[in-house]
C-alpha cells in the first residue's frame, strides 16, 4: 500500500515535472518543415546545448520564447560554394538564410591557416576544400599570393605537369586533407594544363582518402572540341574510373547554353550508380577575374560572348577591346562579371530535382547575398516551378548529404529533427526576397527573422546579434575538431 502510494505520487509529481522542462530556446507555433521526414505542420521547437531537443504539438517552456506564427521553421541553409569569407559577407548570408558556407569549388590554399583563422571568429559554420589549383601552383614553384585562391596565368596553369611535379601535388593535396580538407577542390578551367592522366590521378587520390571531388570543369560553351559536354565527360569519366564521389558546380554557368544537356549527362551517369551531384545559382551572369586561364585566347569563341558581355562590378562599365587587353595583361587582379547565360534556360535548371542551390559567392555579385531569397521568392512565390519543400531540400538536406560524404558531423545538419543541431532558419515565406543587385550587391535580403547557428541566436528580428559567433568548423574524415595543428 505505501509503495502504491508512493508510485502515485511519484507518478502526480513527475508529470508536470516533464512538461516543464525549460530549454534555452523555444520557437514556437512556427510552421516546421523537414525535407527528410516531409513534416510540415505548426509544431513548438525546444532548443538546448545546440541541438534540436524536442519538436512537439504541447506547449514548452523556456529560457527564451520566440514567437514563430505564419513564419516558416526550416533548417539553415548550407552553401557549399562560398568563395568571400569575410564577416560583412557572413552577415548578408546569415541575413539570406545561411547557416553555413563552404569554400569547396577551388579550396583556400592552406586549409591549416584557413581554419586556424576562422576558429571563434565565424559567424556561420565554415570548412574547406583542398585545393587543386593551390597545390599545383606550389608544385610548379609559384605559391599563390597571400589571399588570392585563383592564379594568373603562366607555367602553373597552362603547362603540363611533370612525373615531380605531379608528385608534388599528390603530396601537398594529402597535406591539406591531413589538416582536414573535406574534398578535393578542382579548377580545371583555371589549370587548362592539367592534363587528363593529371585529373586521374587526383580522382585516384580522392577515391583513396574516401573524399569527393568538387569541380569547375575544364571548359564551358558549344564549341568542340574544348565543349563543356567534353569537360563533363571527363570528370563523369574520371568518377566512373576512380570510383570518386564527384560534385559539378555552377551548372549553369559552367554548361550555359547547354545546361540541360549537362543535366542529362549528370542523370545518366546516376542512373548508372555513379555518385555525380551538381549546383546552380540563379543569376544569368557569372563572374570571376579577368587575369585567369578562363580568358585565355579564344574565351569568346568558347563562351559564344562578346567584349560587351563583360562588366566591371565596381563601376558598371562594359568592356572593350582596348579596355580588356589592357586589363587582361596588368598585374592586378580584377574581377568582371560575365553575362553568359539565358533566363530560360536558367528556369529548367534551378528547378531540376538533381540541381542543389550554391551560392559562388563572391563580393561585387548579388548571388554573395540574395541566393537563398531569391529562390523562394522567384521560383517558390512568383513562378510557382518549385515546392517550397523541394526548394528547402535543395538548400539545407541535400548539400549535408553531400557533406556526409566525408563528415559524420553533416549527418547533424540539413534537417529539422530531434537531435538534429539546432541550424534553424525562421522566414516570412509571403515576403522573403532578395534586394542585392549588381547596383549594390551587397544589399541583405529581408524575410528572415531568426537565424540560429549552433543554437546560438545570430538573427533576431531581422537583425545581426553583434558579438556573437557561434560558426563551427566542418572538418574531414581524418580530422577531428580540436586537433588541427
Ligand atoms: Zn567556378
Amino acid at each position: 500500500m505505501r509503495k502504491l502510494i508512493l508510485f502515485l505520487l511519484f507518478s502526480a509529481l513527475s508529470i508536470p515535472m516533464a512538461y516543464a522542462q525549460h530549454y534555452d530556446i523555444v520557437l514556437q507555433g512556427g510552421r516546421v518543415m523537414d525535407p527528410e521526414t516531409g513534416l510540415d505542420a505548426v509544431r513548438n521547437v525546444g532548443i538546448n546545448a545546440g541541438k534540436i531537443a524536442r519538436i512537439s504539438r504541447m506547449k514548452l517552456t523556456g529560457r527564451q520564447i520566440i514567437y514563430a506564427g505564419g513564419l516558416v521553421v526550416a533548417p539553415g541553409f548550407i552553401d557549399l560554394h562560398q568563395h568571400a569569407q569575410d564577416l560583412a559577407t557572413q552577415r548578408v548570408k546569415a541575413l539570406d538564410g545561411v547557416t553555413s558556407a563552404l569554400e569547396m569549388e577551388i579550396g583556400a590554399p592552406d586549409v591549416a591557416q584557413f581554419l586556424r583563422a576562422k576558429e571563434g571568429r565565424s559567424l556561420i559554420n565554415y570548412g574547406t576544400s583542398a585545393s587543386q589549383v593551390a597545390a599545383r601552383a606550389l608544385a610548379f614553384g609559384t605559391p599563390l599570393p597571400a589571399g588570392a585562391i585563383l592564379p594568373k596565368i603562366g607555367p602553373a596553369t597552362n603547362e603540363a605537369a611533370t612525373p615531380e611535379q605531379l608528385q608534388r601535388i599528390r603530396k601537398r593535396l594529402n597535406h591539406e586533407l591531413d589538416a582536414g580538407g573535406l574534398a578535393i577542390g578542382m579548377g580545371l578551367g583555371y589549370t587548362p594544363g592539367a592534363t587528363r592522366l593529371e585529373v586521374l590521378d587526383d580522382f585516384r587520390l580522392a577515391a583513396q582518402r574516401k573524399v569527393p571531388v568538387y569541380t569547375h570543369v575544364r571548359s564551358s560553351g558549344q564549341t568542340e572540341p574544348g565543349s563543356a559536354i567534353e569537360s563533363v565527360n571527363e570528370v563523369i569519366g574520371a568518377a566512373a574510373i576512380t570510383g570518386a564521389s564527384l560534385h559539378i558546380v555552377h551548372i549553369n554557368s559552367t554548361c550555359a547554353a547547354d545546361a540541360v544537356e549537362c543535366l542529362s549527362m549528370v542523370e545518366g551517369a546516376r542512373a548508372r550508380g555513379l555518385d555525380v551531384t551538381t549546383e546552380a545559382y540563379p543569376y544569368i551572369a557569372g563572374m570571376t577575374t579577368i587575369n585567369s586561364a578562363i580568358f585565355s585566347p579564344g574565351w569568346q569563341k568558347r563562351m559564344n560572348i562578346g567584349y560587351g558581355d563583360l562588366m566591371i562590378p565596381e563601376t558598371g562599365e562594359r568592356l572593350n577591346k582596348e579596355r580588356f587587353d589592357a586589363l587582361h595583361a596588368s598585374s592586378a587582379t580584377q574581377f568582371v562579371v560575365i553575362f553568359s547565360s539565358k533566363q530560360e534556360v536558367l528556369d529548367q535548371v534551378i528547378p531540376n530535382p538533381l540541381v542543389m542551390i550554391a551560392s559562388d559567392g563572391l563580393v561585387g555579385h548579388p548571388r554573395n547575398a540574395g541566393t537563398y531569397s531569391r529562390v523562394l521568392a522567384q521560383y517558390v512565390r512568383e513562378k510557382k516551378t518549385i515546392t517550397l519543400m523541394d526548394a528547402l531540400r535543395k538548400m539545407s538536406l541535400m548539400p549535408a548529404e553531400m557533406l556526409e560524404r566525408s563528415t559524420p558531423a553533416a549527418r547533424q545538419k540539413g534537417r529539422l529533427q530531434e537531435g538534429a543541431d539546432a541550424d534553424i532558419v525562421v522566414f516570412d515565406p509571403a515576403t522573403i526576397h532578395d534586394r542585392a543587385t549588381f547596383q549594390k550587391p551587397m544589399e541583405p535580403s529581408v524575410g528572415v527573422r531568426y537565424l540560429l547557428v549552433g543554437g546560438t541566436l545570430l538573427v533576431d528580428q531581422g537583425r545581426i546579434v553583434p558579438n556573437v559567433f557561434p560558426g563551427q568548423a566542418l572538418m574531414g574524415p581524418t580530422h577531428q575538431p580540436g586537433t588541427q595543428d
